[in-house]
C-alpha cells in the first residue's frame, strides 16, 4: 500500500524540504525552486493551508518554532501563498520585529531617519491591516519623523488601550492571525470564486526574513521582468529605487531608474554592472527552469543582491499566445503544453478590438455579451440611418428593439449592434457573431424613444441619435463616449499555435457561413469547410428582396417557378463564389428555412412600396401579407414545411447547388440539408424531387458529380426518429438552437425577458441558448446519435447550433463521437483550440 506522505505545518523552505504547492501554495514552491536553482533567497518558512486554517480558528502553531530559524532579532515579512497565484489573497506585512529596542539598535546601524521610517511604515500597516483601526488615524507621511512615529503609537494605544506590541514573536502571531481570518471572509471567498477558485481553497503563508533596502551602501528594490507584458515580446521591463523595500519602485515614483542602460536617465546597468548581470541571468534561469516568464522581486542589501519572490509575469491574451509559443519553440515546453496554456477566450478577444482594460468606463447600460470586441460610433436607430452613416464614412452603432432579417444590411454598414430585445440565439447575435461585429442583446434596461430619436439609459440619461457610444460586445455593457481600446492582434504565434492544435485535436472544426465574406473569414481562419450556409440570408440583397416578394405574390405554380427562374442565376453565382472559396472543402447548403413573411414589410410605408413595386392595389397587398401571419411562426410554414407545400423554392435552390457545381473549377460534393425535419416522410419526398433534379442537371450538362444530402435535427422527434430518418440522409446536423427552444418549449427570441431571473434563481445554471444543456438537449443529441447510427451505420454527425464553437459542446460532441462542429467564424480559433485542449486532457486522463 502507499504510504501517505505527511507534511509539517511549519516548514523551513530548503532545497530538500517536502513542499507541494498544493500543500503549501504556490508562492512557497516557486521560492524553493529559486533555492534549487541557487538564488540568493532569504531564510524562508512556510506555513500550510492546514496550518494557516487552525490559524483562523484560533489554534496557533508554536511561535518559537516558527520563529527558530531566524534568530533572536527577527525581522519579517508575511506573504500570502495560495495554491494559484492568481486567486491573490491578503497584502504583505513588513518589517514585523520593529520594536523600540529594535528601532534602538538600528538608530545606531543605518541612521534615525530610516530607523524611524521602518518602524511608522510597520505601525501603521499593523493598525491598519492586523489591528483594523481607522486608516485616518494613522494618515502621515513617510518622512514624519520621529513626531510621526510617537503620534502613531499614541494613537494605536488611544484606539486599543494597549500599548503597541514590543515582543516579534505576539506581532507575528497577530499578523497570521489577521491573514489567515481574511481569507477565510465571504469577500475573499468570492473574489477568489470568480477567478475560478474552488470554494475551500487553501491558503498558505510564507514568513521571510527582510533583506532591508534600506540602509548604508547601494540598498533598494526592484522588479524585473523579460518580457514585455501587452505583446510577450523579450524585452527587460521594471524599476530600481534606491533606499525602498518591496514594490515601492513601481508606478510613478520619483528616483526610480531604468534597469537597462537608457539615454533618458540613469540605470542599474550603469550603476551595478554585476548586479544587472545576475538579474539579467537569473531571468533566463528562471525561464529555463521555471518553464515561465517570470516577475523577479529583488533587494540589494548593502550591495549585497537577495532574491525575494518570483512569480508568473501578468500577460495580455497577446502575450500569453506569444510566451507559449515561444516557450515551445525554445523546447523548454513540449506545443502540447503551450496549446494548454493559452485560454481559448484570450484568442478571441485577439481577433477584436477591446476597450482598454484601464479605461474609466461611463456604463450606459448592461446587457448579454453576445458577440466580442467593442467599437465606438454615432448612435443609429434604423438599417437605412446606418447604411446613410457608412456611406459618408462615419462610424455608427445600429440601435432597435430587436433586429430582423430586414436589418441585416443595416448591420452590415455599422460598427456594433445593440437591441433590447432577445437572447443570444436571436437575429442579431447570430448575425453580429457571424460578421463578427460587436454586439449586446436584451438591454432591457434602456428604453427607446423612436420618435424623439432618443434612447434612456436606466438612470435617466437621454442619448439622442448621433451621439457617440461605444458597445463592448465581450462585457456586455455599452458605454457613453470613446474608451481607449486595444487593437486586434493576429500574429505568427497565434497561426502557429493553432497549426499545433490542429495536429492534435480529433474533432472537425467548420464554420457557419452565409455569405462569400463569412466564407473567407472562415477560410482565414481555417475552418474545414462550412458546416451550415443559411441561404435565406441571400434573399435579403437589393437585387433578390423584390423578386423574392414577387415570388411570395405568385398566384399560381407556373407563375412562381417564372419568378424564381429569374432568383436561379443569381443563386447559382452565390453557391459558386462559395464553392470557389473553399476550395474544395465540404460546403454543407441549408435550404430555405424562415416563415415566408419575414421577407414581407411590416410598416405602412414599406406596404405601400410594395404595393407600387407589383402593382397591386394597397388593400390587396395588406390582405396576403395578413393572410401570411401566423400566431407561432417559428412552429408554422417555415423549414421542409415550406418544401413540401411549395416545392418550387427547393427546386430551385437544388439547381442552382447543382449548377454551380458541374461548373466549379475545384472539383466539389456539395451537402443539401433539409431544415426542420420532424418525420421520414418529408425526407423521403423532398429527396427524391432533388434526386431528380440532379438527374437532370447531370443529363444537361453531361457532367457526372456526386452530393450528399443529409437533415438537420432540430425537433425533438427528429432526434427520437433517427433510426428511420438516417436511411435517406448521410450526415445529421444537430440544430441546437431551435433543438433547445423545442425541448424546453422556450422562445429563442422571447427568452430574454426572463432568463436573468431564471439565472438568478438558480432555476437554469446558465442560458441553455448559450451554453449547451448536456442533460435535456445533450440526451436528445445522444439518442439521436445513437439511433442514426443504427439506421446508418457511417452516419456522419455534427452539431451547428450557436453552441458549436462553446468548449462544453465540442466536449459533449468529442463525448458521442460526433465528426464535427460548425460555429460562427469567428470562433473558429477558439473551437481549434478548445477542441485540442480537450483531446489533451482526455488523453492525460486516459494515462492515469
Ligand atoms: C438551429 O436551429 O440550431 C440552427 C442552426 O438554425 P437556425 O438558427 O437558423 O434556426
Ligand atoms: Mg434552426
Amino acid at each position: 500500500m502507499q504510504q501517505q506522505r505527511t507534511f509539517d505545518p511549519v516548514t523551513l523552505i530548503t532545497a530538500t524540504a517536502p513542499m507541494k504547492a498544493d500543500v503549501y501554495g504556490g508562492r512557497a514552491k516557486c521560492l524553493q525552486r529559486l533555492v534549487r536553482l541557487d538564488m540568493p533567497v532569504p531564510t524562508t518558512v512556510a506555513l500550510s493551508f492546514d496550518a494557516v486554517h487552525r490559524i483562523a480558528n484560533g489554534q496557533m502553531p508554536a511561535m518559537d518554532e516558527v520563529l527558530f530559524p531566524f534568530g533572536d532579532t527577527p525581522l519579517l515579512s508575511v506573504r500570502p501563498s495560495s495554491q494559484d497565484p492568481d486567486w491573490g489573497g491578503p497584502g504583505a506585512i513588513l518589517n514585523i520585529g520593529m520594536c523600540d529596542a529594535r528601532h534602538a539598535q538600528m538608530v545606531k546601524d543605518i541612521g534615525e531617519p530610516l530607523a524611524t521610517r521602518l518602524y511608522l511604515r510597520f505601525v501603521q500597516s499593523y493598525a491598519i491591516h492586523v489591528a483594523r483601526l481607522d486608516p485616518e488615524m494613522f494618515d502621515l507621511p513617510a518622512n514624519a519623523g520621529q513626531a510621526g512615529l510617537k503620534q502613531a503609537l499614541d494613537a494605536f494605544e488611544f484606539e486599543t488601550d494597549e500599548v503597541f506590541p514590543q515582543d516579534p514573536a505576539v506581532q507575528l502571531a497577530e499578523v497570521l492571525r489577521s491573514m489567515a481570518r481574511a481569507w477565510e471572509g465571504t469577500t475573499a471567498r468570492l473574489l477568489r470564486q470568480a477567478k475560478g477558485a474552488p470554494a475551500d481553497a487553501g491558503l498558505g503563508l510564507v514568513v521571510q526574513a527582510m533583506a532591508l533596502g534600506v540602509g548604508p551602501g547601494e540598498c533598494g528594490t526592484g522588479v524585473i521582468q523579460y518580457v514585455d507584458a501587452a505583446t510577450g515580446q523579450p524585452q527587460i521591463k521594471g524599476r530600481y529605487l534606491g533606499q525602498s523595500q518591496r514594490r515601492e519602485a513601481l508606478g510613478d515614483v520619483e528616483g526610480a531608474i531604468f534597469l537597462t542602460h537608457d539615454d533618458r536617465g540613469p540605470s542599474l546597468e550603469d550603476l551595478c554592472p554585476d548586479i544587472f548581470a545576475r538579474l539579467v541571468e537569473y531571468g533566463d534561469v528562471c525561464r529555463r527552469k521555471l518553464r515561465e516568464e517570470m516577475s523577479v522581486e529583488f533587494t540589494i542589501e548593502s550591495g549585497a543582491l537577495w532574491i525575494l519572490d518570483a512569480v508568473r509575469v501578468q500577460r495580455s491574451s497577446r502575450a500569453s499566445v506569444r510566451i507559449a509559443v515561444a516557450l515551445a519553440e525554445d523546447k523548454i515546453i513540449p506545443r502540447e503544453e503551450a496549446v494548454l496554456r493559452v485560454q481559448p477566450t484570450a484568442l478571441s478577444e485577439m481577433l477584436h478590438r477591446q476597450v482598454d482594460p484601464s479605461a474609466e468606463r461611463d456604463l450606459i447600460v448592461s446587457g448579454i455579451a453576445a458577440s466580442p470586441g467593442a467599437a465606438t460610433g454615432k448612435i443609429v436607430l434604423t438599417a437605412s440611418e446606418a447604411q446613410a452613416s457608412a456611406a459618408r464614412g462615419e462610424a455608427c452603432i445600429l440601435v432597435r428593439r430587436e433586429t430582423t432579417p430586414e436589418d441585416i444590411r443595416g448591420m452590415h454598414a455599422a460598427h456594433a449592434v445593440l437591441t433590447m430585445r432577445g437572447g443570444i440565439t436571436s437575429h442579431a447575435a447570430v448575425i453580429g457573431r457571424g460578421l463578427g461585429l460587436p454586439c449586446v442583446v436584451g438591454a432591457s434596461d434602456l428604453s427607446i424613444d423612436l420618435r424623439k430619436g432618443l434612447i434612456i439609459s436606466p438612470d435617466g440619461r437621454q442619448f439622442a441619435a448621433g451621439d457617440v457610444i461605444t458597445v463592448d460586445g465581450t462585457a456586455g455593457d455599452v458605454l457613453a463616449g470613446q474608451p481607449a481600446m486595444t487593437e486586434a492582434a493576429l500574429d505568427g504565434a497565434f497561426q502557429t499555435l493553432l497549426d499545433w492544435a490542429d495536429d492534435i485535436r480529433d474533432i472537425g472544426v467548420r464554420a457557419n457561413a452565409d455569405t462569400p465574406l463569412d466564407a473567407k473569414t472562415a477560410s482565414n481562419f481555417a475552418a474545414e469547410g462550412i458546416g451550415l450556409c443559411r441561404t435565406e440570408h441571400m434573399f435579403f440583397g437589393s437585387d433578390r428582396l423584390g423578386v423574392m416578394r414577387e415570388m411570395i405574390f405568385a398566384e399560381t405554380a407556373a407563375d412562381r417557378r417564372a419568378v424564381l427562374d429569374r432568383l436561379l442565376p443569381i443563386q447559382r453565382a452565390d453557391f459558386g463564389e462559395l464553392f470557389d472559396i473553399m476550395q474544395g472543402q465540404p460546403v454543407c447548403i441549408r435550404l430555405f428555412d424562415p416563415p415566408l413573411h419575414e421577407f414581407l414589410p411590416s410598416d405602412k410605408a414599406g406596404l405601400r412600396d410594395l404595393a407600387e413595386q407589383l402593382a397591386l392595389p394597397l388593400f390587396e397587398v395588406s390582405e396576403r401579407v395578413a393572410a401570411l401571419t401566423e400566431y407561432n411562426p417559428m412552429l408554422g410554414m417555415r423549414g421542409v414545411r415550406l418544401g413540401i407545400a411549395i416545392p418550387e423554392i427547393y427546386e430551385m435552390q437544388a439547381r442552382a447547388i447543382f449548377e454551380a457545381t458541374v461548373a466549379s473549377a475545384t472539383p466539389v460534393v456539395p451537402e443539401i440539408m433539409i431544415p426542420l425535419v420532424s418525420a421520414m416522410k418529408e425526407v423521403e419526398l423532398v429527396k427524391s424531387r432533388i434526386d431528380a433534379i440532379a438527374a437532370s442537371v447531370a443529363a444537361s450538362s453531361k457532367v457526372d458529380f456526386k452530393y450528399k444530402l443529409g437533415v438537420m435535427v432540430e425537433t425533438p422527434r427528429a432526434a427520437l426518429r433517427a433510426e428511420d430518418i438516417a436511411q435517406h440522409a448521410s450526415f445529421l446536423s444537430f440544430g441546437t438552437n431551435d433543438l433547445t427552444q423545442m425541448t424546453y418549449g422556450l422562445s429563442r427570441d422571447d427568452a430574454g425577458r426572463f432568463m436573468s431571473a431564471y439565472v438568478q434563481q438558480g432555476v437554469y445554471d446558465e442560458d441553455p441558448f448559450h451554453s449547451l444543456d448536456v442533460e435535456g438537449v445533450g440526451e436528445l443529441l445522444s439518442i439521436g446519435a445513437e439511433r442514426g447510427r443504427l439506421g446508418r451505420p457511417d452516419v456522419t454527425l455534427s452539431i451547428c447550433g450557436e453552441h458549436g464553437g462553446t468548449r462544453s459542446a465540442i466536449a459533449f460532441c468529442r463525448s458521442q463521437g460526433f465528426d464535427y462542429v460548425s460555429c460562427s467564424p469567428f470562433r473558429v480559433p477558439v473551437a481549434r483550440l478548445s477542441a485540442a485542449q480537450l483531446t489533451l486532457l482526455d488523453l492525460a486522463n486516459s494515462d492515469i
